[in-house]
């Protein structure tokens, strides 16, 4: 029989109804305490009742109009993202995806503007930028890509974090923009080194071409600063933006440049929800959090904390947990094993974890976190390491 839901999604038994902070509950009052966060999307934790408040608000005000008319909310998110940003311009979206395909026409205007309309996107390796036709044609990933043919030419990948590659497909001619994580999530929590996200800039500039980030899950105090790149001292022409913007709200952006955008002028792209009061309403709410120097000050130490757990709980599994690896609350444990089991083990333990690519569990806790989550966690993740089938740990 035909499944009501499509099928897509490997789903878990997990079914919760209600959330409070970094806690989940299911109908029948079970509990979990969530350090996957949707994949990096609450970053306040759930029920957060500054956030809360402001999307009641701006329902009972005004949810939607359209962007035909002028949207206060959009001036006011746009100057703030601006105003914390190497940005001059911003686009609103609904999902990271769409914030990566406003990136990509972004940068084919710029180029097309240029008389460069042939010029190709270079990407990279296990490169991780959404689902919709254009993004799943941007990275070599057969998970994302199989069965689809190839979608759209305008791409060229090259080993990631290897400035070598990149300066090579550049020097062969007709790259007009690169497209990078500065932190690869989906394939193992896999940041860049700053010589190659700097070599990166360099290329760019010597090159005449755009440089892209994808901060979709990096981003918006993820690492410990609003945005990954701050801590590598590059800033890009573009950035997507998704996930955590709206902090459980569907929002999405693209920032530029001037110079970048010079091309998207009226008429050129659109979205009937992107931007719409409400979503704009949460945007302003979670970065009134985020935002805040303590807050993101904060972010960092839990983060040093942690990790120190991380690793020494690393040294009492010996054999299981191979690496600790990320920046701020963007967390990876190389597993000696199938992650994906040892994610389905955790969980019955009351532990959310994500799966990731290299066999990487992705501890990608609400940024809301206090000490006795921290405790709370690698309890639950040490007895799960110690009850976790060795036979698979050995797979
Ligand atoms: C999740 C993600 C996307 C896609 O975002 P959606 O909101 O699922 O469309 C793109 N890039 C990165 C780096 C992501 O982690």
């Amino acid at each position: 029989m035909t499944p009501v839901l499509m099928p897509v999604y490997g789903r878990s038994e997990v079914a919760p109804v209600r959330g409070e902070g970094p806690h989940l509950f299911d109908a029948d009052g079970r509990r979990w305490l969530d350090f996957a966060s949707g994949i990096a999307v609450n970053a306040l934790g759930h029920s957060h009742p500054h956030l809360v408040g402001a999307i009641q608000r701006q329902a009972a005000l005004l949810m939607h109009t359209s962007n035909l008319y002028t949207l206060p909310g959009q001036q006011r998110l746009a100057e703030r993202l601006t105003a914390l940003t190497f940005a001059d311009t911003v686009f609103f979206t609904n999902s990271g995806a769409e914030a990566l395909e406003a990136t990509l026409k972004t940068c084919l205007r710029w180029l097309d503007a240029d008389g460069r309309s042939e010029a190709k996107v270079l990407t990279f390796s296990g490169a991780f930028h959404g689902r919709t036709l254009a993004t799943i044609s941007a990275t070599d990933q057969p998970k994302v890509r199989n069965g689809f043919g190839t979608v759209l030419e305008r791409f060229v990948t090259v080993p990631f974090d290897d400035l070598a590659a990149a300066e090579a497909a550049v020097n062969a001619g007709n790259i007009g923009a690169i497209l990078v994580e500065p932190i690869q999530g989906e394939s193992g929590i896999r940041p860049t080194s700053p010589a190659f996200l700097q070599g990166l800039r360099r290329l760019a500039d010597d090159h005449n071409l755009l440089l892209a980030f994808d901060e979709v899950q990096s981003g918006i105090g993820r690492t410990g600063t609003l945005f990954a790149y701050e801590q590598y001292g590059v800033a890009p022409d573009v950035m997507a933006v998704g996930k955590g913007v709206g902090g459980g709200f569907p929002l999405g952006a693209c920032l530029a440049t001037a110079n970048a955008a010079s091309g998207m002028t009226a008429g050129m792209h659109g979205s009937t929800y992107g931007g719409n009061p409400l979503a704009m309403a949460a945007g302003e709410a979670v970065l009134d959090v985020v935002a805040e120097p303590a807050f993101l000050a904060q972010v960092r130490e839990t983060s040093a904390i942690l990790r120190g757990r991380l690793e020494t709980l690393a040294t009492e599994v010996p054999g299981l947990f191979l690496e600790v690896r990320g920046l701020g609350l963007m967390l990876g444990v190389k597993l000696n094993g199938d992650s994906r089991a040892f994610v389905a083990h955790a969980r019955t333990y009351g532990l959310l974890t994500a799966a990731a690519g290299d066999n990487v569990v992705r501890i990608l806790p609400p940024l809301i976190i206090e000490p006795q989550h921290i405790e709370e966690a690698i309890a639950k993740l040490g007895e799960a390491a110690r009850t976790f089938p060795r036979a698979q740990a050995a797979a």
